[in-house]
C-alpha cells in the first residue's frame, strides 16, 4: 500500500494552478458547471469587420502586398537583407542590435508589437522583458499554445532611445520589413499589440479602445485582432479582462481555420 508521502505529485497540478492564476488575473471569478458555458457554435465566432476607419490615411493599405524581392524569399534571407541596419536614425541613437523576430516561421498566429525595449535590445529577441513575460503567459495560459508555436515581431526593429514612441519616419522605413515577414509567414491570425502596431497594420489613427474587440480583415485572407499592449496591461491590470475576450476570439478563429 502506498503512503501519501511516496505518491507522485499530479503532473497537471502546476499547469492547472497557472491557468487559474491567469484566469484570476484576467478577472474571471469561478467557473460554471452549466454545459452552455462550454458550448461554442458558429454563432460565437466573431464576424470579420471590414475596416471602415474614420480618418484612415489609406484604408486599402492593409490589403497591399509587400513589394517582392529576390533577396527575401525566406525569413533568413530577409534578416540577411536587413543586415546591421542604418536605414533610419535609430542606428545612431544607442540601439545595440536589430531585433528581427522570433518563433515558428509557419505560424498560424503572429503577434506584432511596437518596438524593442531595453531587454529586447540586449537579448536580440522581441518581448523578453516584463511585458514579454506577460505576453508569454497570455500565449500559454490564455491560448493554450507554446511561445515557440507563434511568431512574434515588432513594427520597428530597433529600440527607440528611452523607449520613446516610434517616430513616423522610423515606422515608414521599417514597416516594409514587417510586411515581408507577414507575407513570408502567412499567419491566419495576427494580433496587433497596442496602438502603434494596430495603426501601422490597419493604416488608421483610430484609438486602440475602438479598434480592439473586433476582427479586421487583413490581406491574404488573414484576420487581424488588435488588443491592448502587455506593457499597458502591467499599468492597467483591470483591462486584462478585455484582452482575455480578445484571446477567445483568436482561439475561435484558429479553431475554425483548423476544422
Ligand atoms: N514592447 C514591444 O512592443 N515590443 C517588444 O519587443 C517589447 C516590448
Amino acid at each position: 500500500m502506498s503512503s501519501g508521502s511516496d505518491r507522485q505529485p499530479f503532473a497537471g497540478r502546476a499547469a492547472i494552478a497557472e491557468h487559474l492564476r491567469l484566469y484570476s488575473e484576467l478577472g474571471i471569478e469561478g467557473v460554471s458547471r452549466d454545459a452552455a458555458w462550454r458550448h461554442r457554435d458558429e454563432a460565437d465566432l466573431p464576424d470579420p469587420i471590414e475596416t471602415p476607419l474614420v480618418g484612415a490615411p489609406s484604408p486599402d493599405a492593409a490589403s497591399e502586398p509587400a513589394p517582392p524581392s529576390d533577396q527575401t524569399r525566406d525569413l533568413a534571407g530577409l534578416r540577411a537583407h536587413i543586415g546591421d541596419c542604418t536605414r533610419c536614425k535609430l542606428h545612431k541613437l544607442g540601439r545595440r542590435q536589430v531585433v528581427f523576430g522570433v518563433g515558428n516561421p509557419n505560424a498560424d498566429l503572429m503577434f506584432v508589437g511596437e518596438a524593442p525595449g531595453a531587454d529586447e535590445d540586449i537579448q536580440g529577441e522581441p518581448f523578453v522583458g516584463r511585458a514579454g513575460q506577460l505576453l508569454t503567459r497570455i500565449i500559454e495560459g490564455g491560448l493554450g499554445m507554446k511561445r515557440s508555436d507563434v511568431y512574434i515581431a515588432n513594427v520597428i526593429k530597433c529600440r527607440p532611445p528611452g523607449n520613446r514612441n516610434p517616430e513616423p519616419d522610423e515606422v515608414a522605413t521599417c514597416e516594409p520589413f514587417l510586411a515581408e515577414q507577414i507575407d513570408l509567414i502567412k499567419p491566419r491570425v495576427i494580433v496587433a499589440l497596442g496602438t502603434h502596431a494596430a495603426h501601422a497594420l490597419l493604416k488608421t489613427d483610430a484609438p486602440i479602445s475602438r479598434l480592439r474587440g473586433r476582427v479586421h480583415d487583413f490581406r491574404g485572407g488573414a484576420k487581424l485582432i488588435p488588443t491592448f499592449h502587455p506593457a499597458f496591461l502591467l499599468r492597467s491590470p483591470e483591462r486584462k479582462r478585455d484582452v482575455w475576450e480578445d484571446m477567445k476570439k483568436v482561439r475561435a478563429l484558429l479553431d475554425a481555420a483548423s476544422d
